[in-house]
C-alpha cells in the first residue's frame, strides 16, 4: 500500500510529540547551474546523498517554521507566509545560497497543502507546522559555496501547548550570536551552537537561557529560540531592537503591532539586564515573555542573573496573555486582520 494513503487515518490527534510525526507528502525542488527546478509532491520519503554533500560539512542549511491554521470559515490560513518567504531570502542571502522565487515558496506550500488538507484538522487548539528547508548538495569537500541545493517543505502536527510559566537563566559565559555573525540568519549552526549552554541550564534546574550580547555581555538580546519582550508598568511593550545578532521574528513583529492598537507604547530599544533586574528589585511591575510561531508567547516567571532570582508580574490581567489571545484570534479569523497577514 502506498503511504501517502496510510498514515493519517490512524494519527492520533489527540496524544502525540510534536515533531516526530510528518505527514504523508513532502516538496522537493533542486538548483543546479544557477536555477531552481519546478517542484514535485512526492510521500515522505528518505532522500539519497553524497557523503560528500556539502550540507555535511561546512553549514549550509537554512529553515524556516510557519503554520497553518483552520480559520473559522473552514479555509485554511497560513499565516504570514510572505513574511516567511522574505525571511528564508534574507538568510540564504547571509549563507551564501540562491534566493527562492516566491512562486516557488509560496504556490509550492500551497499545493502541498492543498494534498495535505485534511491534515489541517478543524480545533483552535491545533495547527499545522510548516518546515520549508534548504541545503547545500554540491559534491566538494574543498570550503566553498555550494553550486547545488534541495529545497523541501515537510509538515508536521502541532497542538497548542499550555506555557508553564519559565525559569530562565541570564547566560554569562557562552553567547549565542555577534554583530557582524550570522545570528539574524535562520541557518543550523546557530541552533547547533545553542545546545550546550542550553543543556547546562537544564542540568542546573533552568527552562531556558537569556542571551546577552556577545561584547559587553551587558543587554538583552533573546530568549532561548525566541524574541524576549517585557511590559513595563502594564502599558509599555520594550524589546531589545533588531540587529543581525537577532534573528527578525515574525511573531515579535506582529505583537508590536497589534500591541499599538491595544494603547500600549511600544519601545524598540537596548535593554541592559541591568535596568531589568533593578525595576523588579524597585517593586515596579515587571512581565516578561518570549515570542515565537511555536508557542505565541512564553511567560516567564524567574530571572536569575549571577546567582540571584528575579520575580516578574505573571497575574492574570498581565498583558502578555491580551497580545497573545489578539494574536491567536487574527489568525483563525476571529479579530480583523488590518495587516493582511492571513493568506
Ligand atoms: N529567535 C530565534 C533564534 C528563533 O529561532 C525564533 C523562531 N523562529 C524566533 C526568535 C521567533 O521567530 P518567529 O516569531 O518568526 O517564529
Amino acid at each position: 500500500m502506498n503511504q501517502t494513503e496510510t498514515q493519517r487515518p490512524d494519527f492520533d490527534f489527540e496524544n502525540f510529540t510534536f515533531g516526530v510525526q510528518s505527514t504523508d507528502r513532502m516538496l522537493v525542488a533542486a538548483y543546479q547551474k544557477g536555477e531552481w527546478s519546478a517542484y514535485r509532491i512526492s510521500p515522505v520519503q528518505a532522500i539519497s546523498l553524497s557523503p560528500l554533500a556539502m550540507c555535511f560539512h561546512y553549514g549550509q542549511t537554512v529553515f524556516e517554521g510557519l503554520k497553518a491554521f483552520r480559520m473559522a470559515d473552514g479555509k485554511i490560513n497560513v499565516f504570514r507566509m510572505e513574511s516567511h518567504w522574505k525571511r528564508m531570502n534574507r538568510s540564504l542571502e547571509r549563507m551564501a545560497m540562491p534566493p527562492l522565487p516566491q512562486d516557488l515558496f509560496m504556490e509550492g506550500i500551497e499545493e502541498l497543502l492543498k494534498q495535505e488538507s485534511d491534515w489541517v484538522i478543524d480545533d483552535p487548539e491545533y495547527s499545522l507546522y510548516i518546515r520549508p528547508f534548504v541545503i547545500a548538495t554540491e559534491k566538494k569537500l574543498g570550503v566553498d559555496a555550494s553550486q547545488e541545493y534541495l529545497f523541501m517543505v515537510v509538515l508536521s502536527p502541532m497542538r497548542a501547548y499550555y506555557n508553564k510559566p519559565l525559569k530562565v537563566k541570564v547566560e554569562t559565559d557562552y553567547i549565542r550570536a555577534a554583530r557582524g555573525g550570522a545570528g539574524a540568519a535562520k541557518n543550523g549552526g546557530n541552533y547547533g551552537a545553542s545546545l550546550l549552554p542550553q543543556i547546562n541550564a537544564k542540568k542546573a534546574g533552568f527552562d531556558q537561557i537569556i542571551w546577552l550580547d556577545a561584547k559587553e555581555k551587558q543587554f538583552i538580546e533573546e530568549s532561548g529560540t525566541m524574541n524576549i519582550l517585557f511590559i513595563l508598568d502594564g502599558n509599555r511593550l520594550v524589546t531589545p531592537a533588531l540587529s543581525d545578532s537577532i534573528l527578525d521574528g515574525i511573531t515579535r513583529d506582529s505583537l508590536l503591532k497589534l500591541a499599538e492598537e491595544e494603547g500600549f507604547s511600544v519601545e524598540e530599544r537596548p535593554i541592559a539586564i541591568e535596568e531589568i533586574c533593578q525595576r523588579i528589585e524597585n517593586g515596579e511591575r515587571v512581565e516578561a515573555f518570549g515570542a515565537g510561531t511555536a508557542a505565541v508567547i512564553s511567560p516567564i516567571e524567574t530571572i536569575s542573573y549571577n546567582g540571584k532570582s528575579y520575580g516578574t508580574y505573571l497575574a492574570a490581567d498581565a498583558g502578555m496573555y491580551r497580545l497573545k489571545n489578539q494574536l491567536s484570534s487574527v489568525r483563525v479569523g476571529k479579530h480583523p486582520d488590518k495587516y493582511g497577514w492571513n493568506h
